[in-house]
């Protein structure tokens, strides 16, 4: 069987984590299985859909690294095959046109809920053998419904949820197009997973509803019907429905936030998903265990401190080089260029292991590429005399020695004992004259890789020569 997955975003909005825990098992499934995974747009929704949003779908995407083997495929632009559809449909019989007005829809409701039963619409224009239609009423434009199975149940095995039923008499005869043409949306993702060749929807929980006349609709319709896995909900790190301060931001905010895209994707993984009390893996290798028996039925909860914790150790691993570059991108927003400044991969490997994400690291690289000025606190607390006078015979040794780490801490040691200092009273001062900081990666790395040059122009700012 080749195994073919979708994710099916309404482009109402952000990407948000939701969004890409669905988007990730989706298309981890279809990679584990050697199949394909497909990007559909939904967009009907018109008065919801923007440019903006359907952009911050494909850039969370990409920053994630879930790349679509097919599509996106926009559901606006599909218009003409939903209405051959829905043309097949009442020529077949499925569905018939329904000339009920708006007040009569709204005297129905009224009825109903007066007798206490839930609103449904009554079938008056449903066509069955023997049974006399109203005439169709001048100037009330019909929409489509579906004609549904008055009986039975319509029942699933839900991959992640086990069995669901639904009475097909709880479902009543649903609109599948509007007045105006338009298709509604259960008839598009029919119509899209049937047409894609959908082989296992994998969606949020709030769908559930859906499915059952999403199931009827394609077997009216001749088409098999898909697996089903509904995902459950993300709980916030409050144990509440995900809120704008508790995960329901943009994918791209934890970018915004100093998070790589693989301590994101690791720690989604695990969020309603296990592998033993395995925690940390790499794509490479949750495609390689990744199945939906091993899906939690109830709710996940988002815990903000193992996310940190994943993004801590993915950025020990990182290549330097790209922690520069991202370092890089935050400081030129702050105005500050890597260009004039010290070799910036090094200077990341230093700080990498200290770091909690990206922006600390930026904040941390910061002042080897613009010359810090000490606040007069630490300045008055560090910058005394006997340090100066420490700083400066420091400068002269500086001036010739081998700049190599070694060589390096050896001078200060040196120095600290000719002064009659003890080694902080020296290296801290060192730090604030360097950094602008009392605290920093070991004293000798942090001189190797600033290089001599800066090492002596700064402690000249401070000596005042
Ligand atoms: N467009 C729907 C949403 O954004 C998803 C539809 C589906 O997965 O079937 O919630």
């Amino acid at each position: 069987m080749n195994i073919r997955t979708r994710f099916a975003p309404s482009p109402t909005g952000f990407l948000h984590i939701g969004g890409a825990r669905t988007a990730l098992f989706s298309w981890a499934f279809a990679r584990r299985h050697g199949g394909s995974f497909i990007l559909r747009i939904e967009d009907t929704d018109v008065a919801r859909s923007t440019p903006e949003a359907v952009q911050a779908i494909l850039d969370g995407m990409q920053w994630l690294g879930l790349a679509h083997d097919e599509g996106p495929f926009y559901q606006m632009q599909r218009m003409a095959r939903y209405k051959e559809v829905i043309a097949g449909m009442l020529e077949a019989g499925t569905a018939y046109h329904c000339h009920t007005s708006r007040e009569e829809l709204d005297a129905l409701r009224a009825e109903q809920e007066a007798r206490k039963e839930k609103p449904r619409y009554d079938g008056r224009w449903r066509p069955e053998p023997g049974k006399a239609l109203p005439a169709a009423p001048a100037g009330v434009p019909p929409v489509v419904r579906f004609r549904n199975p008055l009986d039975g149940v319509v029942a699933w095995d839900d991959l992640v949820k086990g069995r669901i039923e639904f009475a097909n008499a709880e479902l009543d005869d649903f609109v599948i197009a509007r007045a105006d043409g338009t298709p509604t949306y259960n008839f598009c993702v029919v119509v899209d997973d049937h047409d894609m060749k959908i082989t296992h929807v994998i969606r949020g929980d709030d769908h559930v509803n859906n499915t059952p006349r999403q199931i009827n609709l394609l077997r009216a319709l001749g088409a098999p019907v898909p697996e089903y896995a509904h995902l459950s909900m993300i709980l916030g790190d409050d144990g509440q429905k995900l809120s704008k301060r508790h995960g329901a931001v943009s994918v791209m905010q934890y970018d915004d936030e100093g998070y790589l895209p693989e301590a994101v994707l690791n720690y989604l993984a695990r969020l309603g998903w296990s592998h033993g009390d395995d925690e940390v893996f790499g794509m490479e290798q949750f495609v390689q265990w990744f199945d939906l028996d091993h899906i939690t039925a109830s709710a996940a909860q988002f815990n903000t401190e193992k996310l940190n914790w994943l993004n801590a150790h993915y950025l020990k691993q990182a290549d330097p080089r790209r922690l520069a570059a991202e370092a890089g991108r935050r400081l030129a927003r702050q105005g500050v260029t890597l260009g004039d400044g010290p070799d910036a991969s090094r200077v990341a490997a230093l700080y990498r292991d200290r770091v909690g994400n990206l922006n600390e690291l930026a904040d941390a690289m910061h002042p080897y590429f613009s010359p810090p000025k000490p606040s007069a606190e630490l300045a008055a607390q560090h910058l005394t005399e006997p340090a100066l006078k420490g700083l400066a015979a420091l400068k002269a040794r500086f001036e010739h020695c081998a700049w190599l780490a070694a060589e390096l801490g050896q001078a200060v040691k040196q120095t600290a004992a000719e002064a009659g200092l003890k080694m902080p009273q020296l290296a801290i001062p060192l730090r604030v004259a360097l950094l602008g900081l009392p605290q920093s990666p070991s004293i000798d790395a942090v001189l190797e890789v600033m290089g001599r040059e800066r090492v002596l122009s700064r402690l000249d700012r401070v000596l005042g020569a």
